[in-house]
């Protein structure tokens, strides 16, 4: 039995580990396709960003491959196979379930993440990142990555999901970690701007965290950021994206709402180091 356990434990720390390399990867290579020089003079920063991840693809692996074992062997979570256990609207119902609650659960998390003591102690790593790259999306400190790590886990045991539905909340969030540090919108506008981007989080409404700090600190949706006054809008790649290419600097453009990069423009937090 604990062989059947540590080994579970390990196959998912691989798939983990794996599934990280394979898509911050395929990310990292269409920036530099799309926008060469993004992460030029960054190689150690990257570097550091995958020894960080890599670490934590073992905290998410290890619950989660106790869970894998506990599920075949014992039906300890409500994870089914049928599809037809449950009505089929309850597919999509169970996946905006998980992905509004694992929301609100990195939301509250990331909050309290951001209090000096903590800031000091754990999120600090992953904010070293300045800018982050795709290589960023797990490059967390191992207490950050274990209150990560439990989110989805608590999830499987008390909410019913169809293993293929798990299987797409962990591929949104697997691509939702990568494109939001990765320094450019692989979406399509609608989705940051106008009304569906006034709720949604892509690239654009992260990298702001990573430059102000005290705000955007929702995961996917921008919900809880609304209701709490946090949400600082969206902000602008022109700065960064006009220094990795050599060219001067364009004067930021106004948003619909008004919130574009004013002022500072894009970029203007960087290496300020606001823990609060
Ligand atoms: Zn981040
Ligand atoms: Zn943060």
């Amino acid at each position: 039995m604990l062989l059947a356990v540590t080994l579970s434990a390990l196959a998912m720390t691989l798939i983990v580990g794996v599934r990280y390399l394979l898509v911050s990867g395929a990310f990292a290579v269409a920036t530099r396709a799309k926008h060469p020089g993004l992460y030029r003079g960054l190689d150690a920063q990257v570097r550091r960003e995958i020894a960080w991840s890599l670490a934590s693809a073992a905290i998410y692996g290890i619950p989660a491959g106790v869970l894998a074992w506990g599920w075949q062997a014992h039906g300890w979570t409500r994870v089914y196979g049928d599809v037809h256990a449950y009505p089929l609207w309850y597919l999509p119902v169970s996946v905006a379930l998980y992905l509004v609650l694992h929301d609100t659960w990195f939301y509250w998390t990331h909050r309290w993440m951001h209090r000096p003591a903590v800031f000091k102690a754990a999120h600090a790593v992953h904010h070293a990142s300045r800018p982050p790259t795709a290589w960023a999306a797990m490059a967390f400190h191992p207490l950050e990555a274990v209150t990560g790590a439990v989110a989805i886990p608590l999830l499987v045991l008390v909410i019913p999901i169809h293993v293929g539905a798990l299987g797409f909340v962990l591929a949104v969030m697997t691509v939702m970690g990568v494109t939001n540090h990765m320094g450019w919108e692989v979406f399509p506008r609608f989705m940051w701007h106008g009304p569906l981007g006034g709720w949604l989080i892509t690239a654009s409404h992260h990298q702001r965290h990573h430059e102000r700090y005290g705000c955007n600190y929702g995961l996917y949706f921008r919900f809880w950021d609304r209701l709490c006054g946090t949400d600082r809008g969206v902000g602008d790649f022109a700065r960064t994206h006009a220094q990795a290419a050599g060219r001067p600097i364009a004067r930021p453009v106004a948003g619909p709402r008004g919130d574009a990069a004013a002022g500072g423009g894009a970029g203007a937090g960087r290496g300020a180091d606001r823990a609060a």
